[in-house]
């Protein structure tokens, strides 16, 4: 029942305008116009001043024809690099970039697929509860537009995010997870002349992480050391080393014992490297920084939303599954913030890499299930 021509036209032209993470100003401009024009109040809110970008998230109210409870349907704005100067291109039932940028279709799939919703509501009659749009700032650089997000600031108490691949899953469970900063010093001296006066940083780091579990930890945790920046020269023992890294699971005693190991194998290397200058003992030191970036994903089965999406999806003809996933998204967030919001894929595949691109068939379907599952929400059995 969504208009196919115009949400896939609407998509090609929303990945032409650039929003990587906090320049996302140009495109919260023309979704709040577009919004407003079809009846909605919207409003940005502060987000954007708190974490340095163009704008805030953009926060619109489509007020309900009917009486019922309100559904919130979210999407990320912002993008990853290389997103600008994307030049989309359209096959029978593919969109991608031209390969010098990535396609955007992550997020803009469901930004797209959210307002097409809106757009059929009200240009067919649709009967509907209020259907309330958070259009996120910052997902892509650790959630920060929702984690900056009041969820006072609008009425429904569930819905659903439109960030992820496949369109027949629901995702419903995700993992927490922490970052983790290690800083290991050790002492600098001339490598040639006096190298029994150092302490080799990178060395110290490398004692860590070569007795490390990292990877797959098991079905639902993860772990990974992503960044490692120390030394200043080939000739002079390192003085600092700095290590960042992640830990996840769908557990929270597992990511608590993850997170535990990943201290523990640096505080134990640090604890083997002393040496003593001029009668002065010197030892290796790790400064660590660990905090939780978000916490878990776990809609219950039975919770309202996700029944209204599978009847939904039903209806449509187009059976949808609850899924489990390793990936964290602003649902986390959200339902870390007490709502109840599942994430449905929009189709989009290869996300993150110049091959990105749409399924047209898969996003179509995702916006008929969107909107079919405004209509039974609305009717909130
Ligand atoms: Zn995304």
């Amino acid at each position: 029942m969504i208009n196919a021509s115009r949400v896939v036209d609407y998509l090609v032209d929303l990945v032409r305008i650039d929003s990587l993470s906090r320049r996302e100003g140009a495109i919260a401009r023309r979704l709040a116009a577009d919004l407003e024009a079809l009846g909605a109040r919207v409003s940005v809110d502060d987000a954007g001043e708190r974490v340095g970008g163009e704008t805030g998230n953009v926060v619109a109210a489509l007020p309900g024809t009917i009486p019922g409870p309100p559904i919130v349907l979210s999407a990320h704005m912002d993008t990853v690099v290389p997103g600008e100067g994307v030049v989309p291109i359209r096959d029978a039932n593919r969109i991608k970039s031209d390969g010098r940028t990535i396609l955007g279709g992550d997020d803009k799939s469901g930004v797209a697929i959210i307002m097409e919703v809106l757009r059929t509501l009200v240009e067919r009659r649709i009967p509907h509860a209020g259907v309330e749009v958070v259009f996120t700032i910052c997902e892509e650089v650790g959630l920060l537009g929702a984690k900056h997000f009041a969820v006072e600031r609008i009425k429904a108490r569930d819905g659903l995010v439109l960030d992820s691949d496949d369109a027949s899953c629901l995702f419903t469970k995700g993992p927490a997870a922490d970052r983790v900063e290690f800083t290991v010093t050790g002492l600098e001296a001339h490598s040639g002349i006096c190298p029994e006066r150092g302490i080799s940083s990178i060395q110290v780091a490398s004692d860590a992480i070569a007795g490390m579990r990292l990877g797959r930890i098991d079905e639902e945790t993860t772990a990974n050391l992503g960044v490692i920046r120390g030394g200043a020269a080939a000739n002079i023992i390192p003085k600092e080393t700095v290590i960042r890294g992640e830990a996840r699971s769908r557990d929270d005693a597992k990511l608590a014992a993850q997170t535990t190991h990943m201290r523990r194998r640096f505080a134990e290397a640090a604890a083997k490297y002393q040496v003593t200058v001029d009668g002065v003992v010197h030892s290796a030191r790790v400064v660590e920084r660990v905090e939780r970036d978000y916490d878990r994903l776990n809609v219950p089965e039975d919770a309202a939303i996700v029944r209204h999406v599978l009847q939904a999806a039903k209806n449509v003809g187009a059976p949808v599954k609850t899924r489990a996933t390793g990936g964290g998204c602003d649902a986390n967030v959200f339902n870390q913030k007490g709502l109840q919001i599942a994430n449905l894929g929009t189709g989009m595949r290869a996300i993150h890499t110049l091959n990105e691109y749409l399924l047209i068939d898969e996003f179509i379907r995702s916006g008929t299930i969107v909107l079919e599952t405004v209509r039974v929400h609305s009717a909130g059995a």
